[in-house]
């Protein structure tokens, strides 16, 4: 059982892993942190959590090893990685992924790391606001006793979802969430872009629509925050939405379930991340449209 005053550790504390990393000093707990950016850890260092060298020394260090990360790979080689993974830790019994990395990558180091180290998928939901707000959706598979043991840590960041014991299943839910909201953002887009074309203002066109059935997470948040004012900073990158999309329309062809919307969503990402690069916000799916179609959707 983690009780306050055993050290926690964290890996990767980026624009979700710092502020849920954060969450967890605040509520009292030690960490025990590693990132492969000295910017990252910094504050972190400041506020007396002890900064490392490799995800072995943090499992060397603490029981249970959080970790919030880019793509499945680099979950794969802190997990596995030479003598430096989590698998070389000494201390580690449970290793619990935040990051969204899919079914595939989560079956895999699971069995790898098992039976010393259990295995927890906690994918999350909610952006970067959530993240700081403890609001997120924490969507969890791993065997029963495990849950047990995470579930008072989980809380901190938001609203729990137990899926069951399966690895990859949390996995599952999650990517089946960002399919929707990749999809409602390039959806939105077009739509959009038809409209301020035709001479609608923008934001009298997201009111109606936020009024009406075409409302969604793009028109109701992503849009009027980030924009309408142009500032294309809602804090997902289009490198990490066109990562969600690939993977859960794999994922869906692996069970024989097709996708039709769900591969020109991945497209409209891959043609986002072409143009304005993998790290841009990937509110500028918007920027796109508004290049095809010669207009700016601006309030
Ligand atoms: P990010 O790039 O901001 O943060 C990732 C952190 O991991 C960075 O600090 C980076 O330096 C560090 N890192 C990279 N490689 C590493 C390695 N080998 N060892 C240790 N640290 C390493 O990404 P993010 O937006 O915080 O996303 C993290 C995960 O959460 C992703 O899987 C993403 O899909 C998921 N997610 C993001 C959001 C969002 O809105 N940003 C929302 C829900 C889920």
């Amino acid at each position: 059982m983690a009780v306050l005053g055993a050290v926690l550790g964290f890996i990767g504390v980026g624009r979700m892993g710092g502020p849920m990393a954060s969450r967890l000093l605040d509520a009292g707990h030690r960490l025990c942190i590693y990132d492969v950016s000295a910017d990252a850890t910094k504050p972190f260092a400041a506020r007396g959590a002890e900064i490392v060298g490799s995800p072995a020394e943090v499992a060397s260090r603490a029981e249970l090893v959080l970790v919030s990360l880019p793509t499945p790979d680099i979950v794969r080689t802190v997990a596995l990685g030479g003598n430096g993974g989590v698998i070389n830790g000494t201390r580690a019994r449970l290793m619990i992924d935040l990051s969204t990395t899919g079914p595939g990558v989560a079956t895999e180091v699971a069995n790898q790391l098992a039976p010393r180290i259990g295995w927890v998928d906690a994918p999350v939901s909610g952006g970067v606001t959530g993240a700081r707000a403890g609001t997120l959706a924490v969507m969890v598979s791993c065997p029963k006793p495990a849950f047990g043991e995470v579930e008072p840590i989980l809380k901190t960041f938001g609203k729990i979802f137990y899926t069951g014991e399966k690895p990859g299943l949390a996995q599952s839910a999650k990517l089946a969430n960002n399919l929707l909201a990749a999809t409602a953002m390039v959806a939105t887009s077009e739509a959009l872009a038809m409209g301020v074309k035709a001479g609608l203002d923008p934001r009298v066109l997201l009111d109606i629509i936020n009024a009406s059935s075409g409302r969604n997470s793009a028109t109701q948040d992503k849009f009027p925050r980030a924009i309408l004012p142009r500032t294309f900073d809602f804090g997902f990158t289009t490198g990490l939405s066109y990562k969600d999309v690939r993977l859960c329309v794999e994922e869906a062809e692996a069970m024989g379930v097709p996708m039709v919307v769900g591969a020109a969503v991945r497209e409209m990402l891959a043609i986002t991340r072409a143009r304005f690069g993998a790290d841009s916000d990937f509110t500028h799916i918007a920027r796109l449209l508004e290049e095809w179609s010669g207009v700016e959707i601006k309030g």
